[in-house]
Formats: C-alpha cells, structure tokens, sequence
C-alpha cells in the first residue's frame, strides 16, 4: 500500500505542474478538477482483490452520488464495478454510462412510482426503504411482472460516527426499516414471508466518521437478520446481502487508511457467515473509491491582510468544497501551496486564510493555516476532493461547474490528459437559469 501511496503524490505533482505549464487554468477557467486515472483503477483493484472469495459471488457497485461523472463511471464499469444510483438523474448518468441494469441498484428513500416502474421494467435492484414503499413495488410488480433482485433496507439502530449528517444507522435515521423498533422485526419476518422473490437485505450504516468497529456491527445486525428470515422461511429466501458502503477516508495525508483489505479482513473475522458461499454479496462504495484520486486546481487571484490575517482570495471555495466550507470541523482539507508554475512553494509557513470566490464571508476552505506565503499568481491545490467536492457542484454566485480532467502521470514525468467535464459555458449557466424564457410580467390586480 505504502508504495503505491507515493506514487498517488507524485503523479498528483506531475500532474498539477503540467496543468499549470500547459494553460489548463487560466483567467477564464481559473479552477479544474484532476482526476487520477491510475490511481481509480487501482482503488478498484484493491476493492476486488479485498472481498474476492471462492465461490462468492459478489457485485460492487459505486455510489453515483460520490462522483456523479459518466467518464468516470464508464471506466469503473470497465473496472467491473456497477453503480447504486438514488435519483432518476444518477439512474439516467449510470445507464449513459453503459453500465448494465443487472449491475445498478437503486437506493433512494424517496422513490416515485415512475422511478421504481422504470427500475423494475429495466431488471435494476430496488432496495426498498420502508413499507409504503413495498406496497407500491408489489404493484407494480403484479401489473408489469419483473426480474429485479429486491431487497429491504434495514436499520440496525447501532448509533452515529463522529459526524451526525453522516451517520445513518442512528435510533431515528430516516432510511430504511428501524430494526430496534417495537414490532418491527416482526414485521420484516412476515413483509419477507408474504413475497417469496424478495431475496436481498440491505443495510448501509453511514459515510465518513464512521468507525470500522461499528460499520462491521451494522453488517453483523443485517447478517443474523437474513439468518432469522431464512430460518423463519425454512429456505434460503434472502440469497444476496447488499453490505452499503462508507469505508472512511483518511483526510490528512496521502496514506490510504483504512483500506479495503483491512475492512474484508474484519468483516471475515467478525462475520465469517458472510463468506461462506450461502449469500451472494453487494457493496456500496464512494468516497473511499474516488477521494484520494482527486484534486482541485485553482488560481489565487489576490493576496491581502485584514486584520493582521493574510488571505489567498483564490478560486476554490463553497462551489466546489461546499461541505468543507460549510462544516469545516467536520470536513478538514489539506491544501498545498503551489507557485506560479505549478510547483509546490518552499518558504517559512505563514498562518494564513485560504479563501474563494463566493460572495459571503464564510466562503474559506482553510482557516489560520501555516503555509508557505500565497501570493497573487500562485495556485493551491486542495487534496483528497475527488468525491463529494467537484464532482458535486453547488451553484451559489452562478460560478460556473468547473472542466475536469483526467490524468495518467509517468514516473518520467510524462503526463496525459482527457477531459472528463468541460466547463460549464456562459450560455449553459443562462440557460439552466431560465435565460430564454420569457420575462415575468407586472402582475395586473
Ligand atoms: C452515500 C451512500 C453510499 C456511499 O457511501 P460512501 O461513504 O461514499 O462510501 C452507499 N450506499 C448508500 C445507500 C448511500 O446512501
């Protein structure tokens, strides 16, 4: 792991100087998004090689909404990943990206009719989230028929990680079935009774913040629940366990901690039944797929004081780390210094506010950090953002949705880009603003 690691940093240099030389930032895209292309086929490597187990049949499946990014989808699809989508829009993105239905499963608490009529008529997996929602899928079901694989969300009730929004496995989370519940067991044991071809179980305890230790009970409590309906069924009813995803990322450094293989091991140690051949297996992984393997590049457009405070005002801010900037103590970034060319600054550190573009006054990705000087020119990298940061665009200012690119980096120093996203255009900004409709007029009264 460690190897590889160093290798993640050098090729991210290799590439952020090239960015720089070869004008792929400038005065009109003055912030990119990097995507390390080596770096996500080896995430994927590193996921398959941890759960790979003899005669278990398992699908990974990446979370769309880490990475919403068709390229990118279609090159973990050629990496033998699926996607778990939650919108029509992320079913429409996985699909664009060839990935096939039996490899897309769909996990929103707020499906349509329309949604699940669709999933159910391409063959998609439908994890339903409550019992409403079950009896809107027999149905339809009973009007259309349907291959989909269906499962139940569950929620084992086990408690929070250290971030409240994240965690999802809490005694009142609104997804899935509250497990702990007055009567609710009692409940899936005859929802699952009731419909002979529901066949799966689904728990996912949470992202970021949430310790391995309680990822693995959140796993352990949706195990020994597929038990108790296989036993109540007298057969093996539930056949394929969907385990979520939510590996944390290690935000501060470039070492990948935890890593697949630590999370399998302590699955195997602490669930061996899950890996006994009787289920097939689903993960659910995001973040800890595409994190590391992302950078954003901005331009810092000028250096002040206020305060006796030096500020960057850069490029990067709550349009591309909206969590960062909202919730900083939740979501730290590291941030480099970078010079004019691209390369990383030497110098004394110097407590400084790294600041964005966006007009309120919290807009900072960096507060009281010791950095080498920024000064007008230089550019800042912030790292560990390829999930959850630009892929997500949040559209205050009207600051347009920045280009993406693609990297591969040699050891020589040789880099390649490919474009993933172009940047959004004036005229697209105009018109996903209702630019072309027609004026709104005085009201008459
Ligand atoms: C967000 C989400 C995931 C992915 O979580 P990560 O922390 O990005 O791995 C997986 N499954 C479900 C149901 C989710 O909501």
């Amino acid at each position: 792991m460690a190897v590889m690691t160093d290798e993640l940093g050098i090729r991210r240099g290799h590439a952020l100087r090239a960015a720089v030389e070869r004008g792929l930032i400038d005065e009109r895209e003055p912030v990119v998004g990097l995507l390390d292309i080596t770096g996500i086929e080896d995430s994927a490597t590193a996921l398959h090689a941890a759960f790979a187990t003899p005669g278990v049949e398992i699908t990974h499946t990446f979370a769309v909404k880490a990475a919403s990014l068709v390229p990118v989808l279609a090159l973990l699809g050629e990496c033998g990943l699926g996607a778990e989508v939650a919108s029509p829009g992320e079913m429409a993105l996985a699909r664009a990206a060839g990935i096939p239905a039996d490899r897309i499963v769909l996990d929103s608490p707020a499906k349509t009719r329309a949604e699940l009529r669709e999933a159910l008529t391409l063959g998609v997996a439908v994890n339903a989230d409550n019992p409403q929602e079950l009896e809107r899928i027999d149905a339809l079901r009973a009007d259309a028929g349907s291959a989909s694989p269906v499962g139940l969300r569950v929620n084992p009730q086990i408690g929070a990680g250290s971030i409240g929004a994240m965690s999802t496995a809490t005694a009142t989370s609104k997804f899935g079935v509250a497990l702990r519940d007055p009567g609710a067991e009692e409940w899936v044991l005859r929802a699952y009774a009731g419909r002979p071809w529901m066949n799966r179980l689904h728990t996912h305890t949470g992202s970021q913040g949430v310790p391995l230790e309680l990822m693995v009970a959140g796993v352990r409590a949706a195990y020994e629940l597929a038990e108790r309906i296989n036993a109540a069924a007298g057969r093996r009813q539930v056949t394929v366990l969907d385990i979520g995803g939510g590996l944390p990322v290690n935000f501060d450094s470039d070492a990948v901690t935890p890593s697949y293989a630590e999370y399998a091991d302590l699955l195997r140690a602490e669930v061996p039944g899950l890996f006994d051949g009787r289920y097939g297996l689903v993960t659910e992984f995001g973040r800890s797929m595409l994190a590391k393997n992302g950078t954003v590049l901005a331009r810092v457009e000028y250096a002040k004081s206020a305060g006796g405070r030096p500020i960057a005002v850069t490029h990067a801010g709550a349009q591309v780390a909206t969590r960062t900037v909202f919730v900083p103590d939740a979501w730290p970034l590291r941030v480099l210094a970078l010079d004019a060319k691209g390369r990383e600054k030497a110098g004394e550190p110097v407590v400084q506010d790294v600041a964005g573009p966006c007009c309120f006054a919290g807009d900072l990705v960096a507060k009281g950090r010791p950095l080498p000087l920024l000064e007008s020119g230089d550019h800042v990298a912030l790292l560990d953002t390829g999930a959850y940061y630009f892929s997500n665009h949040f559209a205050y200012n009207s600051l347009p949705r920045p280009a993406v690119l693609g990297y591969t980096a040699l050891p020589d120093g040789t880099v390649e880009f490919t474009p993933v996203r172009t940047a959004q255009s004036e005229a697209e900004l105009i018109a996903e603003s209702g630019g072309g409709l027609p004026p709104l007029r005085r009201a008459s009264r």
